[in-house]
């Protein structure tokens, strides 16, 4: 996948730093190990001269070079047992004294010894991935908390959005990677992308990778990925849009339609419901118009899967100038 070198870079340090923090917390291990059970430290000590005695057994191949080599393996089984069993007897794991990788797969090398990427490393691409495009389509994270019900008029518009308000703030405290998809829609300035936001937000805070920002603008910027300079572009936005844990597409129907992003909108509704990763839609559109717009195989797509939430009522931007 063919990542922009700053996401590598960034991928890499965080190893890096991985790396450092498994090393820190082995020498602490270490250190309290032996204060408390002292035995560890003679065994630790004997079993590092060990790598040397058997090198020199080798290097001077005297005839009984095979008896000594196996009594020395024998005293290195023997005393690893001891090690193990005086760390479990003080209530300790077996691997304490050895370092605590992040992922034991790699040693946060980010690399297996077949020299493929490690697992760990690939989700790390994508991670920060996605915290590139966030970035870049500059999501300003709103909150449920500074999202105010005053602004609908009461009766029954307040009372339906009090109903979104309560599902959406539970959609993101119970996320999870089989979520529902979401279908939000209803006209401009009744608070779909707010909650769209405060729902990436909370979503985000609990480690999910999650990917925000106008159709639109991801459709702009992977036509221009795709034909335009690969090498002066970078990135493939399309394989994170696909991949990340949570994809919100906002305003859906606000782009300048054409058969590449009617085919792109398809892909990535299609994709994300094949693969089971949720994603939620806002839109200004109505369902019919959905279908006018892009095609019916899209709406059949979306019709079957997705949750729709209707935001009724009249523009509450306007209410909150009045109040300015
Ligand atoms: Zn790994």
């Amino acid at each position: 996948m063919p990542y922009d070198k700053s996401v590598f870079d960034r991928a890499h340090q965080i190893l890096s730093a991985r790396r450092r923090a498994a090393v820190d917390i082995q020498a602490k291990n270490r250190q309290q190990a032996f204060a408390a059970i002292p035995r560890l430290r003679q065994i630790d000590a004997e079993l590092r001269t060990m790598g040397s005695r058997i090198a020199k057994a080798v290097l001077t191949q005297g005839g009984d070079s095979h008896q000594l080599l196996e009594g020395l393996r024998l005293r290195g089984v023997s005393l690893s047992e001891e090690r193990a069993q005086l760390l479990r007897q003080n209530g300790l794991p077996e691997n304490h004294l050895r370092p605590q990788y992040t992922c034991r797969d790699c040693r946060d090398t980010g690399y297996l010894p077949s020299g493929r990427r490690c697992h760990c490393l690939t989700e790390l691409l994508r991670e920060v991935e996605a915290q590139r495009i966030n970035a870049i389509s500059s999501m300003k994270l709103s909150t449920f908390d500074s999202f105010s019900l005053d602004y609908y008029p009461s009766g029954p518009q307040r009372q339906q959005m009090e109903g979104v308000l309560y599902y959406c703030r539970d959609y993101a405290e119970t996320f999870s990677r089989s979520s529902h998809n979401l279908l939000l829609m209803g006209p401009t300035g009744l608070g779909k992308t707010h909650l769209s936001l405060a729902i990436a937000d909370a979503v985000v805070a609990q480690g999910y990778a999650v990917l925000y920002g106008s159709f639109a603008n991801f459709a702009g910027t992977i036509e221009r990925e795709k034909f335009g300079q690969a090498a002066t572009v970078g990135g493939d936005t399309l394989s994170t849009l696909l991949d990340c844990d949570l994809l919100i597409l906002d305003d859906v129907g606000s782009e300048f339609v054409t058969p590449f992003v009617t085919a792109l909108l398809y892909n990535i509704v299609n994709t994300r419901l094949n693969t089971g990763r949720p994603t939620i839609i806002s839109t200004n559109l109505t369902f019919s118009q959905l279908g006018e717009t892009y095609s019916d195989r899209i709406t059949s797509r979306l019709g079957g899967a997705y949750i729709d939430l209707r935001f009724t009522g009249t523009d509450v931007r306007l209410a909150k100038g009045r109040q300015r």
